[in-house]
């Protein structure tokens, strides 16, 4: 990962690719943070007849020569999850796990993003909740953690923060928690039951968008985006499923290219 870039795009799916080849061929320098091809709606696909040019493929099909058109287009490709792009002056820090890089414009194709937190999760994001146990997992050294989510990176996660000395309690199911506290988060309940901890990390695949980028806004399941793909706030994008209905190829990849053309026209109407 270099330390500036262009422009970030969140999402290596369609809309994402999308997006990189066109900026790629406006000039710019270009890196896409995204989680692995399976988290993908595309990848589940199975049989997808209505893309323009590719008769019948399936999703996982389509996601490989996506993937491999990307590491060959000139992108830098970082594997992971985007955790939070924060306003710096005229650019943006972008937090990838405990990395960080800069940009001009920031265009988020991260797929449909469900908006649902669960009850606390916002309230105490920062205060005892944690979305990255690489950043924060020192703090709670020696102490009581929870960490819920079910997946390999949750998995990895609970192993570092043993490795390090707190005491592990795994959440794996998929139930509904709740996570509550005082000025800090320091109880999970699921199942009626009550569990003391000193932090709980949520890992999911996906961070809310609007926990993604500050003030971003959001109505009826999407995004909020004009004709260019520009979100409330100037030079954020977004493009695909992450801005809405319809959920479909052809959408996402022509949001992509708008999206793309826009950040390009920002970045220079900027300089
Ligand atoms: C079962 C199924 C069948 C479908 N069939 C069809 C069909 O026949 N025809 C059709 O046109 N469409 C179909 N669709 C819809 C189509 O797959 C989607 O519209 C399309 O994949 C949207 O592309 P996207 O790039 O917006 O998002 P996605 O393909 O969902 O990709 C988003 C990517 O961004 C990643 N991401 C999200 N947040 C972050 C983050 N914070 N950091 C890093 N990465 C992140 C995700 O993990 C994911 O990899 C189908 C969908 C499903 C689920």
């Amino acid at each position: 990962m270099r330390e500036k870039y262009d422009v970030v795009i969140i999402g290596g799916s369609i809309a994402g690719v999308s997006a990189a080849l066109t900026c790629i061929n406006r000039g710019k320098s270009v890196g896409v943070i995204t989680n692995s091809a399976e988290t993908s709606s595309l990848y589940k696909a199975e049989k997808i007849t209505n893309y323009p040019g590719i008769p019948a493929a399936t999703g996982k099909e389509i996601s490989e020569i996506l993937s491999s058109q990307l590491l060959s287009s000139g992108a830098d490709v970082i594997s992971g999850r985007a955790l939070s792009v924060m306003p710096i002056g005229k650019s943006f820090g972008v937090a990838v796990g405990s990395d960080f890089c800069n940009c001009s414009a920031v265009i988020i194709a991260a797929g449909i993003t469900r908006e649902k937190l669960y009850p606390g999760e916002g309230e105490y994001l920062g205060r005892g909740v944690s979305y990255c146990a690489t950043c924060d997992g020192m703090l709670y050294r020696g102490k009581t953690v929870a960490v819920i989510g079910s997946g390999e990176e949750a998995a990895q996660d609970a192993d570092f923060l043993e490795s390090i000395g707190c005491s592990v309690l795994r959440m794996t199911k998929a139930a509904r928690y709740e996570i509550r506290g005082g000025l800090k988060a320091d109880t999970v309940v699921v199942g009626g039951e009550e569990h003391k901890v000193d932090g709980i990390f949520v890992i999911k695949d996906t961070v809310s968008v609007t926990k993604l980028v500050q003030g971003l806004a959001y109505s009826d399941g999407g995004i909020v985006t004009d004709r260019k793909m520009q979100t409330n706030v100037p030079g954020v994008f977004a493009a695909g499923d992450c801005t809405g209905k319809p959920y479909q190829l052809a959408k996402a990849a022509g949001e992509g290219n708008v999206a793309a053309l826009s950040a390009c026209e920002y970045i220079d109407n900027n300089k």
